[in-house]
């Protein structure tokens, strides 16, 4: 397939790679595609065969925006802790608004991390997942934007920093397996650099295009705790959702018990196409 050559680093050949969906149907997928504006692309089976991506003009700051690894605090024991199988944290649940810590021990716990990671994102149709949707709040994302097990290329993320952004922009249809049933377009950088380290803790860089940047993009969102799928969004897009994400807010405080964290209704407005690189 065609995805089998968009990663071009060597280093990523023995890697495993985030949560996001090709395919569309079940609500439980992430990164699927439903109702995308005709002529773009989307996270669905469709991009697999390159369809042209139409650019937006360019209105943010970009550039640079590695953090010093002392400004990340790191991962103990405790927070590498898990239960298989692993379920997806849903939308408002705070865990996907809470720090996310740097691994600093690459050993068989990670490596078991991920594997469940990969078998929930394939299980749930995802393409891309990342580890705080898990409860694990560290900086670890998954994917295969073929997701099916056996095709494509496993990625694994550790520690990811992005180098650098694309100046061209591009409109893309997204989904979220921490929001389940709601897709919507979100702007975002075509291309991004980035440095990270396996999950043997070995360190490499990547450039990523596409649908291996979008996802990326995506996963590395929720690794800076913003809810991907609406803090990027025009208030218009948002508007188009807003009764869903209202629902997925009322089931979390049926389920739970609990006063939803946040809420849809007093989000801040978003510029569109801003941020990348500056925040
Ligand atoms: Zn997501």
């Amino acid at each position: 397939m065609a995805c089998a050559n968009w990663l071009h680093s060597p280093c990523l050949s023995h890697a495993s790679l985030p949560s996001t969906s090709p395919r569309r149907g079940t609500d439980s997928a992430s990164f699927r595609t439903a109702k995308s504006c005709e002529g773009w692309p989307t996270f669905s089976s469709n991009y697999r065969y390159r369809r042209p991506v139409m650019t937006v003009q360019a209105q943010a700051k970009r550039g640079s925006v590695v953090k010093k690894e002392e400004e990340i605090a790191a991962a103990t024991p405790e927070d590498m802790q898990f239960e298989a199988p692993l379920k997806i944290v849903l939308y408002p649940d705070p865990i996907l608004r809470a720090k996310n810590k740097r691994v600093d021990t690459f050993d068989d716990n990670l490596k078991k991390l991920v594997d469940e990671m990969f078998d929930v994102m394939y299980k749930t149709d995802g393409i891309g997942l990342s580890a705080p949707q898990v409860g694990v709040n560290v900086r670890l994302m998954v994917f295969n934007p073929i997701g099916e097990r056996g095709e494509g290329e496993e990625i694994v993320l550790v520690n990811p920093q992005v180098t650098r952004y694309s100046k061209k922009l591009a409109p893309f249809t997204e989904g979220c397996l921490s929001f389940p049933g709601i897709n919507a377009d979100v702007v975002r950088p075509e291309a991004v650099k980035v440095d990270a380290q396996d999950v043997t803790g070995a360190k490499f860089s990547v450039s990523l295009t596409r649908l291996p940047a979008r996802v990326f993009q995506h996963e590395f969102d929720h690794l800076e705790a913003r809810n991907s799928l609406f803090d990027r969004m025009t208030g218009q897009v948002v508007d188009s959702i807003r009764s869903e994400l209202l629902a997925l807010e009322e089931k979390y405080e049926a389920r739970t018990g609990l006063p939803r964290p946040e809420s849809i209704e007093s989000r801040k407005r978003w510029k569109a196409g801003a941020g990348f690189g500056g925040s």
